[in-house]
């Protein structure tokens, strides 16, 4: 099978821009559009027509390219059904479950209420790669807006039954402060620890910290993380459900300053 190339860049203030490219097909696909003009740098510097744009979900740092890049490539735009009237120029609606394909790749649709009521997540299993938007971010996840925690906890720990391989795509590089909070709940987790140091050393360089992988968040994402011991002791939930310790990691998140 072809090789898919997966460029990455930062754009806006702090979001990831991700074009995905099949050499032999030609077939490339932006994931989100947070920005038309950085997109569109990134197409000509490597000679790339747009074929698609895979939206997540409504947020203006997520779409606003979307029109721009359609009227300049005619692309195709693929998003979520269920906030289909808030995503400009959206040609194809998917939801949970769905399948399409991609490229003669099958592409998953995963339904991630929570951060929007509509938010989707994509994952090509075949790349070992899983497109997750705003909603599982390095050692974080994303802030609840539209739906409840709840549902955010299902969304984010959907998940860890995926290949501990894949590479997690995310939104945002938050990963320095997402790390010093998970520090405040799991000071003696080895791997948290030894991430923290690798993290700050690629931040002080100036390189992005993701694409992350599902292997390294089981071992280092409080969010994934709610049956640890470690965490429940220190937020005196030992006898809590997984779901009560989500919710109060990611409520403590919101009033964390790192
Ligand atoms: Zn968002
Ligand atoms: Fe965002």
């Amino acid at each position: 099978m072809s090789h898919i190339d997966m460029r990455q860049f930062m754009c806006l203030s702090d979001n990831y821009g991700l074009i995905i490219h099949d050499s032999v097909t030609g077939a490339t696909a932006s994931i989100d559009a947070p920005d038309a003009d950085a997109v569109e740098a990134q197409l000509k510097k490597f000679g790339r027509q747009l074929t698609h744009i895979f939206t997540t979900h409504h947020h203006a740092d997520h779409v606003d390219g979307n029109l721009r890049l359609k009227e300049l490539f005619g692309c195709k735009i693929i998003g979520p059904k269920a906030e289909a009237d808030k995503i400009p120029g959206i040609d194809i609606q998917v939801s949970g479950g769905d399948k399409f394909i991609w490229s003669h790749r099958e592409v998953m649709v995963y339904d991630c209420p929570g951060h929007t009521s509509g938010h989707i997540a994509f994952g090509i299993a075949n790349e070992f790669s899983l497109f997750a938007g705003d909603t599982v971010f390095a050692m974080g996840c994303g802030r609840v807006i539209e739906g409840t925690l709840e549902q955010m906890y299902h969304s984010v720990n959907q998940f860890k039954t995926l290949s501990p391989s894949t590479y997690v795509y995310c939104g945002h590089e938050y990963t320095e402060a997402n790390c010093s909070f998970a520090l405040t709940l799991e000071p003696g987790n080895r791997h948290l620890q030894n991430r923290a140091v690798q993290v700050a050393a690629k931040r002080a360089r100036g390189e992005m910290t993701c694409p992350t992988t599902i292997a390294e968040e089981l071992q280092t994402n409080p969010y994934m993380r709610c049956n640890s011991p470690e965490i429940r002791s220190v937020l005196g939930m030992e006898t809590a459900t997984d779901v009560e310790v989500f919710a109060e990691i990611r409520t403590r998140k919101n009033n964390f300053k790192g």
